[in-house]
């Protein structure tokens, strides 16, 4: 995935003319978990609204107690995808283990792979081998390099559609979840080809900070921002504290819009 051996920036095709590379901006933005078909629906709408063509949500929950929220599973992946199929929008979400890729496949547009997963290297091997692009998070306490190399896995088995994810780091600080490591974005940006997006909603974890967050990632040269959104945000299954309202997304589209052209 370096440089060295590809100079050109690469292009994750999408298809209906949608790609994820330098020079475009991607926007991805949606729930942490999906939840029900109202849900699904009304974040539709408001990404319609907002122009946006691609929704996040997860179906398969990696969570800290195994007493909270896991997900909906396949089923509520089929019902996600169908509804995303039938309003034109692409779907990432997250495959946690190998022996989910092979009933998620016909239903994800991109496959995500979680920061508590980015050195589940069978996985990486696995994905090597599909034809769907793969955005790889950067690990909870994960090097820069190590990031790289997880990639390497991938694309050395044969997938060249990879995204980076900046997702923030675990370090000393307590004041927020983690630390979001805006220097990964020119560091990756010079030492890849591949496509690097940040997640400022799991890098700060705070909502009232994801605006400013987001639009320094922009000018730090993020080819795309991934966030979560919820309409009511207090009553979302997971990751409330750090989802921005309908409201506030619209806002951070706008803005994050006006900031790249700025760039
Ligand atoms: C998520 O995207 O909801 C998620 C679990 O992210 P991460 O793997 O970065 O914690
Ligand atoms: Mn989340």
């Amino acid at each position: 995935v370096s440089r060295k051996w590809k100079v050109n920036p690469s292009v994750v095709d999408l298809g209906n003319g949608l790609q994820i590379k330098q020079g475009n901006f991607a926007i991805m933005a949606g729930p942490c978990s999906i939840e029900d078909e109202t849900q699904i629906q009304k974040t539709i709408d408001h990404l319609k609204a907002n122009n946006i063509q691609i929704m996040r949500g997860g179906v398969f929950k990696p969570r800290s107690s195994p007493y909270s929220f896991r997900g909906l599973g396949i089923d509520g992946l089929k019902l996600f995808y169908r509804m995303c199929r039938e309003n034109g929008i692409k779907i990432i979400t997250e495959v946690m283990q190998v022996s989910q890729i092979a009933p998620m496949l016909d239903y994800v547009d991109i496959f995500q792979v979680g920061a508590r997963n980015t050195q589940n290297f069978n996985l990486l091997d696995e994905l090597g081998k599909v034809d769907k692009p793969v955005m790889i998070k950067r690990g909870i306490s994960g090097t820069i390099d190590e990031l790289l190399y997880s990639a390497e896995y991938v694309f050395s088995a044969g997938n060249e559609k990879l995204i980076l994810c900046e997702r923030g780091i675990r370090t000393y600080e307590t004041a927020s979840r983690n630390t979001l490591d805006l220097n990964a974005v020119p560091i990756l940006k010079d030492k890849t080809h591949l496509p690097v997006i940040v997640d400022p909603s799991h890098g700060i974890g705070i909502r009232e900070y994801i605006e400013p967050m987001a639009l320094a990632a922009v000018m730090a040269g993020a080819d795309g921002i991934i966030y979560e959104t919820h309409e009511k945000p207090e009553e979302a299954a997971s990751d409330g504290a750090q989802t921005l309202n309908f409201a506030e997304s619209e806002r951070l589209v706008n803005k994050l819009r006006a900031t790249y052209e700025l760039r």
